[in-house]
């Protein structure tokens, strides 16, 4: 369990509460396309309003790479929290964040108000963990919470350089639960405990790959990044991805999980195309046999049945990363029938983020999961062993 104070153990009415909030959401047009950020925000701003405490929200959004991008703007997301919040949310429009409209908005604030600030990434200090921004940011409040798990691998100054000069700092509900659901699993899983890997990179993920296995009964691991692994098992993998550098370490990993007693389970069928794209010809081959001039991009039906047994008896299951290259329909059933196994399976449930959260939520299977996370490098790094720095920067119970 999270050894850090939050929200339930601080004392806010009538403080200014800075939250660090991932705002960080799909926009098309000035549209936001996918409000799960916003509404998983919801129950920390919510509470932090009943308690009557002056609540200065902040987050980044895309990469404006320190300028102040108007596509870029908050804007949008003040809007759809006034709906969501039903209460006004006043933007404080400052292409410097922390401007003469923030400290404005701030100073007119009544208890239970909402301010939110410009995006933080406006300000090239701010991913530098700068100490003039950090500074910044903590004279405008008393109090700091951390909310926004998605960026809780990174040491910026709105998530970790602001604590320094705010005595007191707390976690959100959020970042509560996603500590404790990706702890749990990870350290105290009900097992069997499976873990699938997919996408595209083995270096991404090498030192998951090389934690999970000290922890899970059972690793499977599927998407481009299988074919390095079958490569070294000696397999034919044709025009492949392929990570050459890498198969050794693949070949270690393998010996590994027969050393330790896990189950690693690869592909043994794939479907493979004639080209990168949707609109090649493909067809089903089993996993030695990839001739030259072909390339696997999803896995094949016996291997959608394998990975489905393997899930169905687990009793916690943690997933990161398509099994193929789902964006294409033909190379999508893969990732749909992991999807589909973890939505029928009685097991904890736990979606890393990215791509696989994605790929749940389309399928409209977001419900029947236990935990859909919001960060996918955050979750990663957590599944690494790693100590989060936005985690650890808050104070200790
Ligand atoms: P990652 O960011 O490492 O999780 O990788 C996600 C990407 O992996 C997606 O864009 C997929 O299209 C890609 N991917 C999955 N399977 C394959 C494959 N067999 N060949 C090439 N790319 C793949």
């Amino acid at each position: 369990m999270l050894n850090k104070k939050t929200v339930e153990d601080i004392s806010v009415k009538g403080k200014k509460v800075l939250v660090r909030c991932d705002f960080n959401v799909p926009l098309k047009e000035g549209v936001i396309t996918d409000e799960n950020r916003l509404t998983a925000a919801l129950p920390t701003i919510n509470k932090l309003i009943d308690e009557g405490a002056k609540v200065i929200l902040c987050s980044h959004l895309g990469k404006p790479k320190g300028e102040a991008k108007p596509e870029l703007s908050l804007a949008p997301v003040a809007k759809r929290l006034n709906e969501l919040l039903k209460k006004e949310v006043v933007f404080a429009a400052d292409d410097t964040v922390v401007g003469e409209n923030a400290k404005k908005a701030v100073e007119s604030m009544q208890d239970g108000d909402v301010v939110l600030l410009e995006n933080t990434r406006y300000r090239k200090e701010e991913t530098k963990n700068g100490e003039a921004f950090s500074k910044e940011l903590a004279s405008l409040c008393d109090v700091f919470v951390n909310d926004a798990f998605g960026t809780a691998h990174r040491s910026h100054c709105s998530n970790v350089g602001v604590t320094q000069y705010v005595d007191t700092c707390a976690v959100g509900y959020l970042m509560e639960k996603e500590i404790n659901f990706l702890g749990n699993a990870v350290n105290n899983p009900e097992r069997p405990f499976v873990a699938i890997l997919g996408g595209a990179k083995v270096s991404d993920k090498i030192n998951v790959i090389n934690n999970l296995l000290e922890k899970v009964d059972t690793l499977i691991i599927g998407g481009g990044m299988a074919y390095t692994f079958l490569k070294a098992k000696g397999d034919r993998i044709g025009k492949s991805l392929l990570e050459a550098d890498k198969v050794d370490y693949a070949g270690d990993m393998i010996k590994k999980a027969e050393d330790k007693g896990v189950k690693l389970l690869l592909p043994i069928d794939n479907v493979v195309a004639r080209e990168f794209k949707n609109d090649t010809p493909f067809k089903t081959v089993s996993h030695d046999g990839i001739d030259p001039d072909w390339q696997g991009l999803d896995i094949g039906a016996e291997t959608q049945t394998l990975f489905a047994d393997a899930v169905k008896d687990a009793k916690t299951v943690v997933w990161n990363g398509p099994m193929g290259v789902f964006e294409f329909e033909n190379f999508a059933n893969g990732t749909k029938a992991v999807a589909k196994a973890l939505a029928a399976t009685d097991a904890t449930t736990i979606i890393g983020g990215g791509d696989s959260a994605a790929a749940v939520n389309q399928l409209g299977f977001g419900d029947k999961m236990s935990h859909i996370s919001t960060g996918g490098g955050a979750s990663l790094e957590f599944l690494e062993g790693k100590e989060l720095p936005g985690v650890a920067a808050a104070n200790n119970k």
